[in-house]
């Protein structure tokens, strides 16, 4: 694989892109579903498309394929071409970085997951927490404090 031929290559990129995000996105949508975590939206039409959003709550997860996202932990870099993978990965993780500054600004909690961090226990359990409190905090603004006391005060 020294002298790889335009058409092979692109052969090897919907290879990967394939196994990458799409399988991944796939997955994490069951864990998600299977825990009770629903309601989300697919490519919800904010900055970056989010592959699951809440919009109501803010919460926009992104499934980053490892290839395509420069994972740090997978390291993992074709020895062919090697520059124009780090470029193509860099501009993708430049676009990572801006797409979450402009959620977080505009008050949206985005996670991240890597496509090999997807079946870890923390992943489902970070969504979950960010869900519930997203939810305690949507439940709680819209009272005035009066309304909350009286009914903290019949609650009793
Ligand atoms: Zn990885």
């Amino acid at each position: 694989m020294d002298h790889v031929s335009k058409e092979v290559r692109s052969k090897i990129m919907a290879t990967v892109r394939s196994t990458g995000g799409r399988t991944t996105e796939l997955a994490l949508g069951r864990l998600l579903w299977a825990a009770g975590l629903r309601g989300y939206r697919k490519q919800w039409p904010v900055a970056g498309k989010p592959d699951f959003a809440w919009p109501a709550l803010k919460i926009a997860v992104f499934v980053d394929g490892c290839f395509w996202h420069g994972c740090t932990r997978c390291k993992y870099l074709p020895r062919t071409h090697t520059k124009f993978w780090r470029d193509k990965i860099e501009t993708n993780q430049r676009r990572d970085r801006r797409v979450s500054q402009r959620l977080r600004r505009a008050g949206w909690t985005v996670i991240r997951v890597r496509e090999c961090a997807v079946f870890r226990a923390g992943t489902l359990r970070r969504i979950s927490r960010a869900l519930d409190s997203r939810r305690a905090a949507s439940s709680w603004q819209p009272r005035s404090k009066s309304q909350a006391m009286t009914s903290a005060a019949t609650a009793r």
